[in-house]
């Protein structure tokens, strides 16, 4: 796999901060532990501080910077990595051990930054403070919810954390959330393009001068790349079935929750026909936190293509400033073309645009 991000290692600008976080992470989940007892309505509000220092103390160990450190709902979440299927010493090591992370320079428009953990399992990613108001608000329905769909395509999330540091020249204290997510894409398989659907079209795509296929690996293509490509998901009619009936109960509930912006990613990757399972089930595979789907009965070279999908950035609530954006948008825009619509307008939008991207066909075999 080709490594994207920087290796963030001491010296680098956001070391401490990323130090920071996996120190806290490593104290706080290893404390939240013992028997697990049914959650209550409390536990969803709980929240748990660790103030972390050079000197250290008998109940916290010391650390190289001076910082404090908010776990929220941390019993919720480990219960969410026992429902997602993590092993909690697995977890621990991932993001912990040796300290070191890469760093995607800021993918997105939002101002977020994104962390790899070592072995590319799991994808810490700072949020704002109105994502992290709204994944606290929603926790119980999304509890539910992944309860009910234990393969949702919908990102896992398995903490909401705050550090809390001096930050700049005149160490002023700044609050920074994030969680940790899985990554959608399996760490050791080459994905050779991804695409960030929304459904919509405006702005909807990544001009990719590169005839650099390395590089262009690294891109992520969007909507009209999508269109453009004449790219499908070849399903066949059973895989087709189960993975449109697990979409259309994921946009429910993102329907409910007011949500909107978030994107079905999808990697491609390509495998040697010969590998192919005879016996592959004709399902949606969810294992280790991706979702898998294999074209069905496709000849495309003597490669299978083979598609990483989930649904993510799904925490952005309908707020007064996403309809001041739907306004100003629409007085340039048709409106099925803007983003910023209403949370049904914008699901009913996403699911069609999947679903038509879905080719439910058995493809014969030439051969
Ligand atoms: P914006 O709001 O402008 O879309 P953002 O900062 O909220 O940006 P996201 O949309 O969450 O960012 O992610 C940006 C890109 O990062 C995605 O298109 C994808 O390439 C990558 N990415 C995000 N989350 C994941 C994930 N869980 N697994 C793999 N890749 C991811
Ligand atoms: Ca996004
Ligand atoms: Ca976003």
């Amino acid at each position: 796999r080709v490594l994207v991000g920087n290796k963030v290692s001491e010296g680098h600008s956001n070391y401490v901060m990323a130090y920071n976080m996996l120190t806290g992470i490593r104290v706080s989940v290893s404390r939240c532990s013992g028997i697990m007892k049914p959650l209550t309505e409390v536990d969803f509000r709980t929240t748990k501080k660790l103030a972390f220092d050079i000197s250290g103390s008998e109940l916290i160990p010391s650390s190289k910077y001076d910082f404090k450190f908010k776990d929220y709902a941390p019993q919720v979440f480990r219960s969410l990595r026992l429902l997602f299927g993590l092993d909690p010493a697995d977890y621990l090591v991932s993001l912990t051990s040796k300290y070191i992370l890469s760093e995607l320079g800021s993918p997105g428009k939002s101002g977020s930054f994104f962390y790899y953990s070592r072995d590319y399992k799991f994808i810490i990613k700072t949020i704002h403070h109105s994502e992290h108001r709204q994944l606290r608000r929603i926790l119980p329905q999304y509890y539910n919810h992944i309860k009910e769909n234990p393969k949702t395509l919908i990102s896992q999330f398995y903490g909401l954390h705050r550090v809390k540091m001096p930050w700049g020249r005149n160490a002023g204290l700044r609050k920074v959330h994030f969680i940790v997510m899985n990554n959608i894409f399996p760490p050791a398989k080459d994905i050779r393009s991804q695409y960030d659907l929304k459904g919509s079209l405006a702005g909807r795509i990544t001009r990719t001068p590169t005839t650099n296929s390395e590089l262009a690996r690294t891109i992520v293509l969007k909507d009209q790349n999508w269109l453009k490509e004449e790219k499908t998901l070849k399903l066949g009619p059973q895989k087709a079935k189960d993975f449109l009936n697990q979409l259309r109960s994921d946009v429910d509930l993102l329907e409910r929750l007011n949500i909107m912006d978030y994107s079905l990613l999808v990697g491609i990757h390509y495998e040697p026909n010969r590998l192919k399972k005879n016996n592959t089930p004709e399902t949606l595979m969810s294992f280790e936190g991706r979702s898998e789907l294999r074209a069905t009965d496709y000849l495309n070279n003597d490669l299978d293509e083979v598609y990483y999908v989930g649904v993510i950035d799904c925490l952005t609530n309908y707020s007064f400033f996403k309809k001041v954006e739907t306004l100003w948008r629409s007085l340039s825009h048709k409106r099925a073309e803007v983003s910023a619509v209403p949370p049904m307008e914008y699901g009913e939008r996403f699911y069609q645009f999947v679903r038509n991207s879905v080719d439910s066909h058995l493809i014969r075999k030439q051969c």
